[in-house]
């Protein structure tokens, strides 16, 4: 068998590394009892433990996470809590109830967030502006149509700007036409993770660095451990692409890897030339267009590369390749800013399926299941992990019926066809992708 570290491998790139060092927490060894143990401890996984927690005040519930808080792809995205997602590829007037059943679980999780954030006084750069969804090239300008449609159907509050007015506000003339969509919170993920972990009611218990290596299913679920065993009433899997590892979602599910870069922090003329916004999330209309944020502390951040690399982080010498498409998409959008050096650069694995659906529910009769949300899990991995503690319970409620209501995952080859098919369907989101990566 593989030995733990190789098959959980983190760095502490990225938002994780703007931090204070996190002091591990304990991790679980010797042999235990549980009424529910939830496996995986991002966005997910906190949203189901709390949620437990709570429907549950008198059972003992245990998180296992394999890393660090925050080391998982939670605390590595871009930090965009969406309430209205971006379908790509054409507007259909018949998917309208498709479109509003994701959005409703969307804002579902958003709530439950900004609830959280409120609640426990969580600092995570909370700001809650929505985004700018921009268009720079013949693909994504094609794309901008289909997205005013669609916010004009669903009657989503919106502004349409053109190239002199998201120049103004993001001191960059790549984008010729944007909508600025005002739902939707920026936060520091590493951040936000962290204080959801730190604030869980007292009945849950979380232990870093205690990746779970098997299930043994039964009349009570055995959850296998490097150093011990628990034994539970009731087991909740929210490892994302992860899941494979331990015997879930096989052909259903796969790591796309993901790269960005932070500049250093700007002085002030520097954040000057961008406009007079605090702070700003760009979401490219185009699926395989970078990312940028300006973040509350005066960085720029961008994002501009995905690829099939088997579900794992880059390395160092990989991620200085991929800084290079970074610093030249950067330097293009962003001419005043030449001398500015990049500080980090970063990856994080998303999890994706064939037909970039989502799975929820029972897996088998005690173990239940949530993840795979592509790019979007922030808002809508939250929103899953409470309905899926509240299913688990018996409850009936919209969001547990939209959840139930995801499409089913289509197969995904085993290798090498795998590597082959993963390889084209990630290289496909770049297609035509020109000014706009
Ligand atoms: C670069 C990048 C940018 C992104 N940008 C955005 C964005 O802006 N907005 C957005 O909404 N989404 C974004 N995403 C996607 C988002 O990060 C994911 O959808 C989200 O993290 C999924 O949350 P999760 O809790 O289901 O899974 P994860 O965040 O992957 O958490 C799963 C956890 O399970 C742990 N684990 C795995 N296996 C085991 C095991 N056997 N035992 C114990 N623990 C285990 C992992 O260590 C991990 O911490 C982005 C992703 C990447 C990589």
């Amino acid at each position: 068998m593989a030995k733990v570290s190789d098959k959980f491998a983190s760095d502490r790139h990225g938002w994780a590394e703007l931090l204070p060092e996190r002091r591990a927490g304990d991790a679980l060894t010797g042999s235990h009892r549980a009424a529910c143990v939830v496996i995986g401890a991002g966005f997910t996984g906190l949203s189901c433990a709390e949620r437990l927690g709570e429907l549950n005040p008198e059972k003992q519930i245990f998180l296992l996470e394999a890393r660090l808080v925050g080391e998982g792809s939670s605390g590595r995205n871009s930090g965009y809590a969406v309430a209205v997602s971006q379908f790509s590829g054409g507007f259909e007037r018949s998917e309208i109830p498709e479109y509003k059943r994701i959005n409703r679980i969307n804002a579902q999780g958003l709530a439950l967030l900004r609830q959280r954030v409120m609640a426990k006084q969580i600092e995570c750069q909370w700001d809650e502006n929505g985004f700018y969804h921009t268009a720079a090239d013949k693909a994504s300008k094609r794309e901008y149509e289909y997205f005013t449609c669609y916010l004009e159907a669903m009657e989503i509050e919106h502004r349409v700007l053109d190239q002199q007015q998201l120049s103004e506000r993001l001191g960059t003339e790549t984008y010729k036409l944007g909508v600025h969509v005002p739902i939707g919170a920026l936060v520091q993920p590493a951040a936000l993770v962290r204080g959801l972990a730190d604030n869980l009611p007292e009945n849950v218990r979380l232990f870093e660095q205690t990746p779970v290596l098997g299930l043994k299913d039964g009349d009570k679920v055995t959850v296998q451990l490097a150093g011990g065993k628990v034994i539970a009433d009731e087991v909740f899997i929210a490892t994302n692409y992860e899941a494979v590892k331990i015997g879930f979602l096989r052909g259903r599910i796969l790591g796309s890897t993901l790269a960005g870069s932070f500049t250093r922090i700007l002085s002030d003329d520097e954040r000057a030339s961008l406009g007079s916004l605090e702070q700003w999330g760009v979401l490219s209309l185009h699926s395989g267009g970078a990312t940028v944020r300006l973040t509350e502390d005066g960085r720029l951040c961008l994002r501009n590369t995905a690829e099939y690399h088997g579900g794992e982080l880059m390395s160092e010498a990989e991620l200085l390749e991929r800084q290079k498409i970074h610093r030249e998409s950067f330097e293009r959008r962003f001419p005043q800013l030449v001398d500015v050096p990049f500080e980090f650069a970063w990856s994080g694995v998303e999890g994706i399926s064939r037909n970039f659906t989502n799975f929820f529910g029972r897996q088998r009769s005690n173990i239940y299941l949530a993840g795979g949300y592509n790019g979007s899990g922030v808002s809508r991995g939250t929103a899953f992990g409470t309905a899926l503690a509240e299913y688990a319970a018996g409850g009936q409620s919209q969001l547990i019926s939209d959840c139930l209501a995801s499409q089913p995952a289509g197969w995904i080859p085993p290798r090498p066809l795998l590597d082959i098919g993963a390889k084209f369907t990630v290289a496909s989101r770049f297609r035509g992708v020109g000014l706009d990566r």
